[in-house]
């Protein structure tokens, strides 16, 4: 079994709990605004590679991340369901702990089941939790995020939500009030995590020669995702 993959990443430390080896699955549906991969969205871009191939690069840093795992990124992974699903099964196998960082936008299918048989953390990019600005913004349907969502809680795969906060788009208090509602909504949520909105990967767009669509917003500052994290927070308690 072939998947196609954009890159890896060693040691990552932001994708699950402690260092992970990430790989950035190629292919993605949504076209968000925000996007810090642009050149993961082609579905035949990237590079093949074989389920054993991808065990044997994690085998040579088990070393590193004991404590931590394997994270399949992206792009979207779900987008391979078949690749992902074998990858995880074959890492779960050696004792390898899985994370799938998706958006959940392929909704709550059987392919994206199995995969959730073998994941043993998914972390949920909910874009944006109204409907219209997840339309807008990234060209999906806040409708099978929240589906996916479902069956991650059906299936009892511990959760953590993400979600980026863009300056005059989704930064106001009701904002995080609503992505605070839809944490508190599923048992299984870990983690409700907010992430500032950044323009780093602003030379990928030009290398690409694709326009960023938000190069005139700011990016969102430390006191302001404190204080809305707070909010979501205290919205996810109940207080
Ligand atoms: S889901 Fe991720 S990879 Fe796809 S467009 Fe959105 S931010 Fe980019």
């Amino acid at each position: 079994m072939k998947g196609r993959i954009s890159s890896f990443q060693s040691m990552g430390a932001v994708d699950g709990p402690g260092l992970r080896f990430v790989a950035f699955a190629q292919g993605c549906p949504l076209r968000c605004a925000y996007c810090h991969n642009p050149e993961t969205w082609a579905a035949d871009g990237g590079s093949e590679f074989t389920v054993e191939q991808i065990v044997e690069k994690a085998e040579r840093v088990r070393p590193y991340i004991k404590k931590g795992g394997f994270t399949l990124s992206g792009g979207e992974p779900l987008m391979q369901p078949e690749f992902a699903a074998e990858l995880f099964a074959a890492l779960r196998g050696r004792g390898f702990h899985t994370a799938l960082d998706t958006s959940g936008c392929f909704g709550a299918g059987d392919t994206v089941r199995e995969v959730l048989r073998h994941t043993g953390l998914v972390i949920c990019d909910v874009k944006f939790a109204r409907a219209g600005l997840f339309k807008k913004y990234c060209g999906g349907e806040l409708s099978r995020t929240l589906d996916f969502i479902a069956l991650t809680e059906e299936m009892r795969v511990p959760l953590w939500i993400r979600q980026v906060v863009v300056p005059s788009i989704n930064d106001a208090p009701s904002d995080a009030r609503e992505l605070g509602r839809i944490a508190a909504s599923y048992r299984n949520v870990e983690k409700l995590e907010l992430l500032p909105f950044r323009k780093l990967c602003m030379h990928k767009y030009e290398a690409l020669g694709i326009d960023f669509p938000l190069h005139g917003v700011p990016e969102c500052g430390a006191d302001k995702l404190r204080e809305l994290q707070e909010v979501a927070e205290r919205e996810r308690a109940g207080v």
